[in-house]
């Protein structure tokens, strides 16, 4: 492989990790070879619950380290119910990568696919084209805030500091910004409970302040709960939205939803420095080795990966691979017969891929 080509870190990790992520290096290599892209070298690392019941340590050092050494991240899903560290608690390596790199910005895409069934009836869900940006490092699950249990009771505490919020604030502008260029609305709201919450109060003051630097960009601030509502009966209005950790882990799961479910949700966790792209989904221990996993959250993940990298080292090959890749995938559903087995239908792995594989083609004329 030549020296010139980006280094992407992958961990496969366990479940359905394992069957979704080949294929997306597939549709990748392909995407990037025909858009006159950078070559992408691919190196295979171990990391997740099967790497800890093999070894004792679910991320391992060597993984951290070429993770850190790659241009970017892909990360298809990890973790087994039934492989537990000793105090009980589930091996979660995908979220200790986001302090270990600090990843402070999770972008949560909510968008409609044509032709994917979703839950709303109303017509303007095709419209449905919004980001949650979920601060990733602090909030509820600071790891300086990690809880306390006595016999009577039970504490968790809520971390927010000017940094974490001014940054997180900063790159929600910028990513606001980028869309009114693309012809979105240019909107960014703060989604809080800064009624209730004087951390919250503080995260407002902190995002205020940022504010006064992007005056082209509309702003405003919502309630969490009022948001979770609106987010059913007018998701279509949104553009962008910067939450807490916690409220976003929350909206982001109702985002997927919105969008036909986990399986077409992908997203990014994004620093400074580094970057890991990984769908919403977890392993699905249930479905696992039978063919039946939703490989799109996954594409689309893959997808963001090229368009951040192409963004960020001004590679325009690389950036259009990303976008071919997202127009294949809205090709491939389009016409509405092609159902995943997640949302009632019988379109396995294998078929998705080939759908879309074909559909990239069919794009090239
Ligand atoms: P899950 O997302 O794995 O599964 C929830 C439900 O959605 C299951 O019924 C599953 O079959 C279905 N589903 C999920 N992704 C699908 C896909 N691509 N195609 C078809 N169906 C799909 O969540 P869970 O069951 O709560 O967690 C299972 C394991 O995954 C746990 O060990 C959990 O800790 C881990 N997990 C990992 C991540 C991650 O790596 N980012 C995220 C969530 C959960």
């Amino acid at each position: 492989m030549s020296e010139e080509s980006f280094r992407i870190a992958v961990f496969p990790g366990d479940g359905i990790g394992n069957e979704i992520t080949e294929p997306c290096v597939e549709l990748m290599q392909r995407a990037v070879a025909v858009s006159g892209g950078r070559s992408l070298t691919f190196e295979w690392l171990e990391a997740g619950a099967d790497t800890y019941k093999k070894t004792g340590t679910a991320l391992p050092e060597a993984s951290v380290a070429a993770a850190r050494a790659a241009d970017a991240i892909l990360l298809a899903a990890m973790g087994d119910p039934a492989i537990r560290y000793p105090d009980g608690t589930e091996i979660v390596p995908q979220i200790d990568m986001r302090f270990i790199l600090d990843l402070y910005a999770g972008v949560r895409p909510v968008r409609t696919i044509p032709g994917v069934r979703t839950p709303l009836a109303d017509p303007r869900t095709a419209d449905i084209d919004f980001v949650l940006v979920r601060e990733s490092t602090e909030g509820l699950f600071a790891p300086e805030g990690r809880g306390e249990v006595t016999a009577e009771r039970g504490t968790d505490s809520m971390i927010v500091t000017r940094k974490g919020v001014d940054r997180v604030s900063r790159f929600s502008f910028e990513l606001a910004r980028s869309r009114k260029r693309q012809g979105h609305r240019g909107k960014l709201e703060l989604i809080d409970k800064a009624n209730v919450f004087p951390s919250l109060a503080f995260m407002r003051e902190v995002f205020d302040a940022a504010a006064s630097d992007y005056p082209d960009i509309e702003t405003g601030h919502a309630y969490v709960d009022a948001r979770a509502m609106q987010m059913i009966q007018r998701p279509w209005e949104f553009d962008v939205m910067v939450t807490e950790n916690m409220f976003g882990d929350i909206l982001s799961d109702l985002g997927a939803g919105l969008m036909g479910g986990l399986g077409f949700a992908p997203s990014a966790d994004i620093g400074d420095d580094h970057a890991v792209f990984q769908p919403c989904h977890g392993t699905a221990p249930d479905i696992a080795g039978k063919g039946l996993a939703n490989p799109t959250a996954m594409f689309l993940s893959g997808a963001m990966l090229l368009e951040w990298l192409g963004e960020r080292r001004g590679e325009a090959g690389t950036r259009a691979a990303g976008r071919l890749i997202r127009e294949a995938v809205d090709d491939a559903f389009r016409g509405g017969d092609l159902v995943t087995c997640d949302i009632g239908g019988d379109a396995g792995t294998a078929t998705v891929a080939k759908a879309v594989s074909d559909a990239l083609e069919a794009r090239l004329g």
